[in-house]
């Protein structure tokens, strides 16, 4: 590892200001992701700016939206009586995300910018267009098991590896952004970018720029996540399905559905959404939606196996949010 400063901040506008005079800097709240990163040579930073004492960290619900700080811990998100009450997609995701070690240390804001698991982008022995532009991509002509069949491009096909991110995608949660100026707030759709040209380009955040809290408007609908993985638990989605529904007597009112482990950032299904738009909950408008979601999938070479298991998920998710 590059031997690195370290900097306490107390405020927000402190940690503006220190890491816009520094070079490379990062800010780090519980550097689950980005210790691994600095320490395999494949994140570099001069100075660490410890945002742990900034008063980021409670949920708070107001009127019409929940706040989530950006510092607050995965595992108290994940058990707090009103999260798990209102919305179990997100208590549920965020049990099934990491391990119980890693949960009480990794923050909101960090598990959203985590870099991708891609084993190629993190060993800097490979070519990959996300840790140097242009290099080219070892996953394309490489083992691409674990890799998108939804949003990739030919200069990267890596998955976004957030279960919290598919979660609130289906929310409509909004990220809350503090910079140097001004305070951005942008929708979850909008902030993760498809690879395209520019694969080490993941979200809309700027240079500078720090994820101050999550907000989740009130919505009262029955929520779920459903996560299909190597193995029970520490282990990454294959595919998951976040899902929330809104039922009336036999019938689908609407419904929210996004998909992880198969795209760069959490993947709304807005057309399956449609379709099950007032339809009779039974076998057959769950078959043709599963049929509707895998419509666009452009599998890789050794994942066409995720095409099946994306079927088998939303039929199953469906099947359990409808019982
Ligand atoms: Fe890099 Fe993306 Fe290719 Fe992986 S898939 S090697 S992250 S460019």
């Amino acid at each position: 590892m590059q031997p690195f400063s370290y900097a306490k901040v107390f405020s927000q506008a402190a940690a503006i200001a220190t890491i816009q005079q520094e070079q490379n800097g990062e800010f780090i709240a519980g550097g689950t992701d980005l210790l691994g990163l600095m320490k395999d040579g494949v994140q570099v930073a001069n100075i660490l700016i410890d945002i742990n004492s900034l008063p980021l960290g409670d949920i708070e619900f107001k009127t019409d939206v929940i706040r989530i700080g950006a510092i607050c811990r995965l595992s108290d998100v994940a058990l707090h009586p009103q999260i798990q009450k209102s919305y179990p997609v997100i208590t549920q995701a965020l049990l099934q995300s990491a391990s119980p070690q890693l949960r009480n240390m990794a923050t909101v804001g960090g598990n959203l910018l985590q870099r991708v698991r891609c084993g190629y982008f993190r060993d800097s022995v490979f070519p990959c267009n996300k840790r140097t532009p242009g290099g080219g991509c070892a996953a394309i002509t490489g083992y691409n098991r674990m890799h998108a069949i939804f949003g990739a491009s030919e200069h990267c096909i890596a998955v976004h590896p957030s279960d919290l991110a598919v979660a609130l995608t289906i929310l409509d949660a909004v990220i809350c952004i503090q910079g140097a100026e001004k305070t951005r707030r942008i929708s979850i759709h909008d902030f993760y970018i498809l690879p395209g040209e520019t694969p080490q380009k993941e979200t809309l955040l700027q240079p500078g720029e720090l994820i101050v809290a999550i907000e989740i408007p009130n919505l009262a609908c029955k929520s779920h996540y459903l996560k299909i993985r190597d193995r029970a638990s520490y282990e990454f989605a294959l595919v998951s399905v976040a899902i929330a529904l809104e039922i009336e007597e036999d019938t689908i009112k609407s419904a929210r559905i996004a998909f992880g482990g198969v795209a760069p950032k959490p993947w709304r299904a807005w057309e399956v959404e449609e379709f099950l738009k007032g339809k009779a909950i039974n076998t057959a408008t769950f078959t043709a939606a599963s049929e509707l979601a895998i419509k666009q999938a452009k599998p890789q070479t050794h994942n066409e196996f995720k095409i099946e298991l994306v079927k088998r998920a939303l039929n199953r998710a469906l099947s359990t949010s409808c019982g």
